[in-house]
């Protein structure tokens, strides 16, 4: 059988980008998926790509909303039968300098990735107790969660939020053999709606380079001269979430060709 055959899998922010990656990945692997979005029929066309509705559905989640990520839990519940592996990826990414973030910025960056994966975490570790068989809990935080860069106090700020959530909830949920694990990406561009979305503009602004440069400036400063992919993140996901590494909670990898350690 496949590694993650007969597990479910609920993604979230998983229409684009990161979360597509890790969604198809864990599929690929044999997981059922709940791929969960802002846009309903953007997270049903994501999931229609996986496959049919035995191994993929849609579901619409805003994570800054408790009711609706309590029913995101419920759907996969329904759909599928149980729920093993929750990745919290939404995310979005302002990149502003101090004086221009305004108090709403700082807002809308915390509700969606602190508060956002404090309730997905929350509605998923009850489930998973009942369950009664563990399970993983991944976030996907990022480099700057923990290093300082320019331009993203409010963004870095609620990473730093998700990577000590990581290590809170996997000593709180470690007795009921939940693994909680961090992903720290940096540098994903081609791929990433966050970069389409205007961030890849502004940060090729801050560096000083061209937007089409920007996938290759982000791979150059890195140790390994190597290009960061979706798909490298979902491979840390599917390492994770997988037994060999089944002694293993509260780590953060990066994924980043090494740009953290450098
Ligand atoms: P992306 O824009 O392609 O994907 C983000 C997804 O999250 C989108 O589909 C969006 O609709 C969804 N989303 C946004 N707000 C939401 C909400 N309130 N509820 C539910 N879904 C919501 O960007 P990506 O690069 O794939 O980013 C995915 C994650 O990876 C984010 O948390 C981001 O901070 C993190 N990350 C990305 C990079 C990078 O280099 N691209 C680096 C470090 C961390």
């Amino acid at each position: 059988p496949k590694p993650h055959a007969g597990r479910i899998a609920l993604v979230t922010g998983a229409a684009s980008g990161i979360g597509k990656a890790i969604a198809q990945r864990l599929a690929a692997e044999g997981a059922c998926v709940v791929v969960a979005d802002l846009d309903l029929e953007k997270a049903r066309a994501a999931a229609a790509e996986i496959g049919n509705s035995d191994v993929a559905i849609g579901v619409a989640a805003n994570v800054a909303d408790g009711t609706a990520v309590q029913n995101a839990v419920n759907e996969a519940l329904l759909a599928f039968g149980g729920l093993d592996l929750v990745v919290n990826n939404a995310g979005l990414s302002l990149s502003k300098p101090l004086l221009e973030t305004t108090e709403a910025d700082w807002d809308l960056q915390h509700d969606v990735m602190a508060k956002g994966s404090f309730l997905v975490s929350r509605a998923a570790a009850q489930a998973l107790i009942e369950q009664g068989l563990g399970g993983d809990i991944i976030y996907i935080s990022s480099k700057n969660g923990v290093f300082a860069g320019p331009n993203n106090i409010a963004y870095s700020a609620t990473k730093a939020d998700q990577a000590h959530q990581v290590r809170l909830l996997a000593v709180e949920l470690g007795a009921y053999g939940v693994r909680v694990n961090g992903v720290n990406p940096d540098g994903v561009v081609r791929g990433s709606g966050i970069f389409a979305s205007g961030w890849g503009a502004n940060r090729a602004a801050t560096y000083g380079v061209k937007e089409e440069d920007l996938g290759q400036f982000y791979a150059d400063r890195t140790i390994l001269k190597r290009e960061v992919l979706p798909e490298h993140v979902a491979d840390a996901v599917f390492v994770l979430t997988g037994d060999e590494l089944s002694r293993t909670t509260g780590l953060h990898v990066p994924v980043d060709s090494g740009v953290a350690a450098a």
